[in-house]
């Protein structure tokens, strides 16, 4: 991408992590840039409490880092996780590597030093001005309220990147220009902390992604730097097993000692952590069309703001990093005319975007339930033999939406297509593995 001949002022709300990025992408172009952020600035104020502390950066997020030079910055304080370590009620870890060689691996990240890094990226790049406590209120003309008062803007074009909750997908909706709808789970989440072990040293592997599938509830846990974990607990809202069932410290250690037993001794502060760390919410975000032509200019969403999806396949701020290439790519097949780049992005991306909604919601059922089963963990050790005998003609769903960019919408079809060829020559096989499979589970349940 080039820099360009008649600059753009372009506003763009939210200095989360695609907002950030987006700046940088922008700035590149050699349009002005002007990003307005609700809280303060991170890299001086506290962190909030329970808010997702670490996520999942692979191949997507990486290849958007790249092309600004931020990637090597990024994944210098990178954990590397190289399958998924399973743990159930009782009996032994099972440790499942994510491809077949065992060397690739997606990155536990802290959420906010890549904010943070993003933002520096951002501001030290010429033509790009950050502004805190900026919270947008009306989109036109541009109104946002800050600390002292209400404040005034004006910009050629509008770029709502302000996340799940937009404000300006809500002023969008508002003048009637656009429709949503917004899925919730009935599940929600809890953040809790897996302290250092007593020798300072990580308590569990750090090379893996922990799971504790449970069937109706679920727990992840990702490494963090200082050699703690940040676990989350999906568990649903309401009803006699819940996150609102567990009333007393005591009900508290009692539900974890008999479901989680083996982290109990590693989280000193269970019960704090529960009593006070909030319950999130998780949805899925629709909406269309991601841009309008408003009688102040045009108006698009990226990232979350366009398309939050549930964090299952951990592509959310992926998505959001990857939504900021295809932009970059249609301004630069547009002459930078966002008028004509908005809809393009839209026209490229939408399919994609719903392919990876989907997804996400598919792999909650494939964690919290699936990859404990026999059944499924030998479907693994045959796709990772027909990956090995196949090598580039069979890739599994997992390493393609995480190791590569191939579009995420031809992985949902190529994936389809290698179950039905696979289908076509082996029913009869696979039938046979089923059964084989049903049997090894009814064996161990024994
Ligand atoms: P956000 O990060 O929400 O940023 C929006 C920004 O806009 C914020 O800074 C906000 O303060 C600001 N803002 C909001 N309203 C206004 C306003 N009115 N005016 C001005 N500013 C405003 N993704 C992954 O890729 N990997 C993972 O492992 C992963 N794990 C996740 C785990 C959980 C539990 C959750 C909930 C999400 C996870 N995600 C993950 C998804 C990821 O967090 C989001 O996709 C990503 O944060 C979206 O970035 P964004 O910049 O679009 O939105």
């Amino acid at each position: 991408s080039q820099a360009h001949s008649s600059p753009t002022h372009v506003a763009v709300v939210g200095a989360g992590l695609t907002g950030s990025l987006l700046a940088c992408f922008l700035a590149r172009r050699g349009h002005q840039v002007t990003v307005y952020e609700r809280r303060p600035d991170p890299r001086t104020a506290a962190a909030e409490r329970g808010r997702s502390i670490n996520l999942a950066l692979s191949e997507r997020g990486i290849d958007a880092l790249r092309r600004v030079g931020l990637h090597e910055r990024v994944l210098v304080d990178a954990l590397p996780m190289h399958g998924r370590m399973i743990h159930p009620v009782d009996g032994e870890l099972d440790f499942q590597q994510y491809s077949i060689d065992g060397q690739r691996a997606i990155n536990s990240i802290s959420r906010g030093a890549l904010n943070n890094a993003l933002l520096d990226a951002a501001a030290a790049t010429p033509g790009v001005s950050i502004v805190f406590e900026h919270r947008l209120t009306g989109l036109d003309p541009l109104v946002f309220a800050t600390p002292a008062g209400e404040a005034k803007a004006s910009a050629d074009v509008v770029i709502g990147a302000d996340g799940a909750g937009s404000a300006v997908r809500g002023q969008l909706l508002g003048m009637g220009l656009i429709d949503e709808s917004v899925d919730f789970l009935d599940y929600g989440y809890k953040e809790l902390t897996i302290a250092a072990g007593p020798d300072g040293d990580f308590a569990m592997d750090p090379g893996a992604l922990h799971i504790w599938p449970r069937g109706t509830s679920m727990m992840i846990a990702l490494p963090n730097p200082d050699r703690t974990f940040t676990c989350t607990l999906f568990w649903p809202h309401g009803g006699t097993s819940s996150l609102a069932s567990l009333g007393s410290p005591a009900a508290i250690e009692r539900h974890f000692r008999a479901v989680y037993p083996d982290v109990v001794p590693l989280m000193p502060n269970l019960v704090e952590d529960y009593r006070l760390n909030p319950v999130g919410l998780l949805g899925t975000v629709r909406c269309g069309p991601w841009q309008a032509a408003t009688p102040g200019g045009p108006v698009g969403l990226i990232g979350d703001a366009a398309h939050a999806i549930v964090p299952f396949y951990g592509q959310g701020a992926n998505c959001g990093f990857e939504d900021c290439v295809v932009l970059d790519r249609v301004l630069d097949e547009t002459g930078d005319d966002f008028a004509a780049a908005l809809p393009l992005f839209e026209a490229r991306r939408r399919e994609d975007v719903e392919a990876i909604a989907t997804m996400a919601l598919n792999n909650f059922v494939e964690m919290r339930d699936k990859v404990a089963s026999p059944v499924f963990q030998l479907g693994k050790k045959i796709e990772h033999a027909l990956e090995r005998a196949l090598p580039g003609r069979y890739v599994s769903r997992y390493e393609l939406v995480s190791f590569s960019t191939t579009p995420y919408a031809q992985v949902r079809d190529r994936v389809r297509r290698q179950h039905q060829v696979l289908g076509a020559v082996g029913v009869l096989a696979l039938g046979g593995l089923g059964a084989l499979g049903a049997a090894v589970a009814k064996g161990r349940r024994r």
